[in-house]
């Protein structure tokens, strides 16, 4: 993630903080001390945020252990002043599987909030609670508190929450159908952040707390875009990069020039382009962003070897689609060459849209079948 910084590594998963949470820091230390309190007191709530996000923290590795358990690396976390962000590998298919990886999150922040509770047991009283001599209790209550409310908060049946996982999983493992259940279980999380906003227009929800309409907004999105990815994934399977790929395509050459490119740009509908050296091997692509940059710095009589993008990601025809779509989205390329791994030619081009196109030839034969 952009902005982020590595503070430790554990496990093998590397743990980076988000700059942005320097800001809330900042934010605490201004507000206790404009609120008239001394350097103790600021010191005391920079320590108890800390111990918050350190809660945080054990969440995420309650996911991270619980995936390594099923062979689910994590390279890393994001710390964020909204929370934190494991990245897994993958998530669990299983739905057996992604229920405990799941849960494993937030039993973290009930184990906490036990200990917490043993220890300093629990406030009769909102008075109690308010006017307790000991800062340290005090401090422990409010972590408790915090460790309850991330349970309720990630429980909530709605994706991208544990809650909205946990459902997903469960309803997949009593109807035996992931696509379904996902697709029930998006809809009652946006069903969910539509009653939110409602709640937040017409009960006056909104003075008390405006960071949940960007919450709902937030989980409306997501929860849309899982079900989405769940049907993509779910449409492709059994295919190969071969079966999604473009297969008539334009080609460069190293010496080629620009205004060459550009005459290719212009006669037909293909917007990237493989470069191929003097053997005739894929040596680099030239997409149309930087081919337009180019020209208007360098001119038509350029050659494309200075402009383009060397030693790109190669596929190979007989990878799984859904490998192939993920590792074109992670390598933030448009286009990625797909090369046969016996003779080094190029046989294909793989873009997102030859994807989508598939899935929609899919859908709409099946639908015809039915
Ligand atoms: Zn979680």
């Amino acid at each position: 993630m952009k902005w982020s910084y590595h503070i430790a590594t554990i496990a093998g998963t590397e743990v980076r903080i988000h700059a942005t949470f320097a800001l809330l820091l900042g934010f605490v230390a201004w507000e206790t001390s404009s609120a008239g309190g001394e350097l103790s007191h600021v010191l005391q709530a920079l320590l108890l945020v800390c111990a918050m996000f350190l809660c945080v923290l054990l969440h995420e590795f309650g996911h991270v252990t619980a995936a390594c358990w099923y062979g689910i690396r994590t390279p890393d976390i994001t710390l964020l002043p909204i929370g934190g962000v494991a990245r897994l590998e993958r998530m669990p298919r299983k739905p057996s599987e992604e229920l405990v990886v799941a849960l494993c999150g937030p039993l973290v922040n009930v184990i906490i909030a036990g200990v917490l509770a043993l220890i300093f047991g629990l406030p009769t009283s909102l008075e109690d609670l308010m006017n307790d001599l000991s800062q340290l209790r005090q401090g422990a209550w409010t972590l408790m508190g915090w460790n309850v409310m991330m349970v309720a908060f990630n429980m909530v049946p709605a994706f991208p929450m544990d809650g909205g996982r946990v459902l997903r999983a469960l309803l997949a493992l009593f109807t035996g159908d992931y696509v379904k259940a996902t697709r029930w279980a998006a809809t009652l999380g946006q069903a969910i952040a539509v009653l939110v906003v409602v709640g937040m227009v017409f009960g006056g929800w909104f003075d008390r707390s405006p960071m949940l309409l960007l919450i709902a907004f937030f989980v409306f999105i997501a929860a849309g875009r899982e079900a989405q990815m769940v049907a993509q994934e779910d449409h492709v399977r059994g295919l190969r990069v071969a079966d999604g790929m473009m297969t008539e395509f334009h080609t460069l050459r190293e010496d080629s020039t620009l205004r060459h490119a550009v005459d290719l740009l212009r006669a037909s509908s293909q917007q990237d382009f493989p470069v191929l050296n003097d053997s005739g091997t894929v040596s680099g692509m030239l997409f149309r962003m930087e081919l337009i940059s180019s020209l208007a710095d360098h001119g038509p009589a350029h050659r494309v070897r200075e402009s383009m993008y060397a030693s790109p990601l190669i596929l190979e025809p007989d990878l799984p689609l859904n490998e192939g779509l993920s590792a074109l989205q992670q390598s933030s390329m448009p286009t990625l060459p797909v090369v046969d791994p016996v003779t080094g030619i190029i046989v294909g081009m793989f873009t997102a849209e030859n994807v989508h196109e598939v899935v929609l030839i899919r859908s709409a034969l099946r639908r015809q079948m039915i």
